[in-house]
């Protein structure tokens, strides 16, 4: 039994030992590996077939280096272009020069924002920041309130629409471009390095979220604008991807649930149709299970 694609495509070619370029034929069969260990990754059909183009342009005729056979070659290319579509290296948050940062997160409800936001201000108030969380989530009830468990598990402040009133009345009365552009004012009052701000989701991609979150992202001049995703979407991450590169025009990905039997290949798919770098990834429910996307680390989940 051969798992691993690298496995697979060994097979493939264990009786081309010493042959020296790679033919049209020899990359055929192995193209139907590939595709196979990317839909089983559950990247997006349109993204693999794309892939498969790249990867068989560049192998066909290329020389099988010395100490490599030619499936160990076809490898070696497979994971330079899924390395290369995933952002090449890792990417932190591009600082403003004149703080605070402003960074805002987008993504559908239920994909891990609200979750996500206590994480990256732990994570960032570990590496000596001191950053500050804004509520502007005020669509879905109780977002303002966890929100606000999470700052306090992280340590962080809350900047939030009404303090102590209840959600329900604050998704009834809350004027989101408001409490984002009030939060910014304290976080300047309060000399806060980094402003993380929470906006709301719906279930499907809706242009009134969209035109929200866009008022929002002009309205505090946001530096980082992160697209968070469900690394369970399958196939609807091209379609959702799309959507928000479009609406918001984000700067990075994060990828949530990786935890789950998701074997990210959400992250091929939106990286590979926005061109955005995949920025973090959120590996459960508690404050420390998130990371800095390592693109090498994920090509390697691919292929596994
Ligand atoms: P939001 O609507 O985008 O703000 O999503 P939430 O942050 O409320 O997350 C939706 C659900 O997913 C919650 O039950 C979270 O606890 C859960 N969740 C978020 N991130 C992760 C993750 O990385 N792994 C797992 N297993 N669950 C997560």
């Amino acid at each position: 039994m051969f798992n691993s694609l690298s496995d697979r495509l060994s097979a493939t070619f264990k009786n081309l030992r010493g042959k020296g370029r790679l033919s049209e034929a020899d990359i055929d069969g192995t193209a139907r590996e590939i595709r196979r260990a990317l839909l089983d990754a559950d990247v997006a059909v349109p993204v693999v077939r794309e892939f498969i183009a790249k990867v068989k342009a560049r192998a066909l005729g290329a020389e099988v280096a010395q100490a490599l056979n030619p499936g160990q070659q076809v490898v070696k290319i497979v994971n330079e272009e899924l390395v290369g579509i995933l952002g090449g290296q890792t990417r932190e948050l591009a600082l403003a020069k004149q703080p605070p940062t402003v960074i805002m997160l987008a993504g559908l409800q239920g994909a891990g924002k609200t979750t996500l936001a206590g994480k990256l201000a732990h994570h960032l108030k570990s590496q000596g920041h001191t950053p500050m969380l804004v509520a502007c989530d005020l669509q879905r009830p109780n977002a303002v309130k966890q929100l606000q468990i999470g700052g306090q598990r992280a340590g962080v402040p809350v900047f939030a629409p009404h303090p102590g009133v209840s959600s329900e009345t604050e998704s009834a009365t809350g004027d989101p471009v408001k409490v984002a552009t009030d939060g910014l004012a304290e976080a300047r009052n309060k000399l806060h390095d980094v402003l993380i701000i929470d906006t709301a989701g719906r279930l499907g991609v809706d242009e009134e979220l969209m035109r929200q979150a866009a008022d929002i992202k002009s309205a505090v001049g946001a530096h980082e604008t992160l697209f968070v995703i469900d690394s369970m979407i399958g196939q609807d991450a091209v379609t959702t991807a799309q959507a928000f590169n479009e609406g918001v025009d984000f700067t990075g990905v994060v990828l949530t649930k990786l935890d789950g039997d998701a074997r990210g290949g959400a992250a091929l798919s939106v990286a590979s149709v926005t061109g955005k770098p995949v920025m973090y990834a959120s590996t459960g429910e508690g404050l420390k299970d998130f990371e800095v996307f390592h693109p090498d680390r994920m090509a390697r989940r691919i292929l596994d």
